[in-house]
């Protein structure tokens, strides 16, 4: 026997701990608080306070695998809980506060959540569910008003948290979190991340071809703390040691602005729809900025990446779901890539990209996985150390295949360079006379036209086509574009039979609880639309 003589050391939440009470205790954390005002602390101090926390669940009685509800904003408390609630053993189920009342009570009833923990500012949401779902105990956080009976301060729960207490033994597959899935087709469903899932995803979402963060930067993640635990950003920055600024619940461009300028802010993450008003922002007043930009949620326009380069803002594509943990490709330029023209490189920044180490990504079609040809399409199935292998209620199994590969829904080709395009979410997709047309490509072609803010295409149904492409356009200020300049605009990349026959201008689009474009209801209000004869 020749064995390994490595030490086995669990991959577990107080690998971050340890790291904060240490070499980076002094980093700062800077939140923007529900006045507006800045709140300073270090890490050394956001590790010291989460295990009071833990602490605190564990003295009152909260158990291993016990699932404790967070509906907050993003700020150092939030983060204090990221540590304290799986420090204790138990799993933070970060609810999304922009979902309907009893959407909420539904998922938290799903998850059994025992404890909540809330923003002061929240309560009048949870007002319009509490009758729905019994939280044994209602913690508020940031408390300024007397509480009203059976709610417990914050910052009183810690204070009383006994100092002894031993924490538990943790092992690496232990639950650590859970986010639901936002529910576009069918309940929302819920995923479960291991300590070993975080930590594994955090080193390789640090890496340089990854999202590339290190000591040296200060992350801002706009992208709020309940969605995919902002891309598990906090846990990342935390690994490295980067000093991490919290907006809060201020989610308007020019005061993000403020905040990257003012705390020198190296690397952001959002979604498509925030980092549009920024560009708006920026077009208006432009400002000396130097930052990397993560996004993703949904398709990033080739033109967004364009813009953000004038503004010195470099835009860094990924992809990923809540069942994905979520980092699944990210559309760094290779040094092959880095060869072609500047047109093609930004054709490449604007795909989803290449899967990082430990991610194995395959696109099949009914005949197996498709060549990398850039045309031929298929779904995206994915494997990873942090991709889920089940829901926490372990239905829709078909979602796995035979060889354990996760079926994500999502459509996209290969090019020769490996890198994955998503064209369209298989739900998405339209049957026009038997042929599919992607809705996402028209809409991202849509976007690259100077007037144009927003476009969501949809399929329509057509009595002889079966369906006919719909195009939502939200223009930007003062711009026009009218249906046949559209139209024009974007001939020249697509079949005829692709170009939208309608377009409808609108105020906004329709936005899930995430800021993607909700389709669903674009096509519940277009579904009597009358086409021309
Ligand atoms: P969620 O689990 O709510 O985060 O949604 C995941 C879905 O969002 C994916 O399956 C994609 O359809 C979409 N998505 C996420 N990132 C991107 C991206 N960069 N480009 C296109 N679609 C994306």
């Amino acid at each position: 026997m020749f064995e390994s003589t490595m030490m086995n050391m669990p991959l577990t939440i107080d690998i971050l701990i340890q790291r904060a009470q240490t070499v980076s205790s002094h980093v700062e954390v800077v939140s923007r608080q529900a006045d507006r005002s800045l709140h300073r602390s270090t890490y050394g101090k956001v590790a010291e306070r989460a295990l009071q926390l833990s602490r605190a669940l564990l003295a009152g009685g909260i158990k291993k695998g016990d699932r404790i509800a967070t509906l907050m904003w993003n700020h150092s408390s939030h983060l204090e809980a990221y540590l304290g609630i799986p420090m204790a053993g138990a799993v933070i189920h970060t609810l999304n506060l922009r979902l309907h009342p009893d959407e909420i009570a539904y998922i938290a009833e799903d998850a059994k959540d025992r404890w909540l923990l809330i923003d002061e500012v929240l309560l009048p949401l949870f007002d319009a569910f509490k009758g729905k779902y019994p939280f044994e105990k209602v913690i508020v956080v940031d408390s300024t008003k007397a509480l009203t009976e059976g709610r417990v301060d914050y910052e009183a729960l810690l204070k009383a948290a006994p100092k002894d207490t031993p924490l538990p033994e943790l092992k690496e597959t232990d639950a650590l979190g859970s986010c639901y899935t936002s529910g576009t087709t069918g309940r929302p469903k819920g995923v479960v991340y291991s300590h070993r899932s975080t930590l594994l995803h955090s080193v390789v979402s640090a890496l340089p071809d990854s999202l590339q963060l290190s000591f040296t930067d200060c992350l801002m993640a706009v992208v709020p703390m309940f969605h995919v635990n902002a891309w598990g950003l906090p846990y990342t920055a935390l690994l490295v040691g980067a000093k991490q600024v919290l907006p809060g619940p201020f989610l308007d461009p020019t005061s993000l602005l403020d905040l990257m300028e003012e705390e020198k802010v190296t690397v952001a993450a959002g979604v498509p729809t925030i980092w549009m008003g920024m560009r708006e922002a920026l077009d208006a007043k432009p400002r000396n900025l130097k930052a990397r930009m993560v996004v993703g949620g949904s398709a990033a326009p080739e033109q967004l990446i364009r813009d953000f380069d004038r503004h010195g803002l470099e835009l860094i594509h990924a992809w990923g779901m809540t069942e994905t943990s979520p980092i699944g490709l990210v559309a760094k330029l290779s040094p092959e890539a880095k060869g072609k023209s500047l047109d093609e490189q930004y054709h490449m920044r604007a795909k989803q990209g290449l899967p990082p180490p430990f991610v194995q990504v395959r696109v099949c079609n009914d005949s197996g996985e498709v060549p990398n040809d850039g045309k031929t399409s298929g779904e995206i199935q994915i494997r990873a150390p942090w991709v889920t292998q089940s829901y926490a209620s372990n239905d829709s199994k078909d979602r796995w295949t035979k060889d354990g590969y996760f079926r994500t829904g999502d459509i996209a080709t290969r090019c020769p360079l490996g890198y994955v395009q998503i064209n369209d979410r298989i739900a998405d997709l339209i049957k026009s006379g038997g042929e599919w047309i992607a809705s996402q490509q028209l809409e991202n072609a849509l976007m690259g036209h100077p007037a144009v803010r927003e476009a969501a295409v949809i399929g329509v149904p057509h009595e002889k086509w079966s369906e006919r492409p719909l195009a939502a356009i939200v223009l930007k200020p003062d711009m026009k574009a009218s249906a046949d300049e559209l139209r024009a605009f974007i001939a020249p990349q697509f079949a005829n039979l692709w170009l939208p026959d309608a377009f409808v201008y609108l105020d906004t689009i329709p936005r899930t609880s995430a800021g993607k474009f909700k389709k669903t209801e674009l096509r519940e209000m277009f579904k009597d639309w009358k086409w021309e004869k």
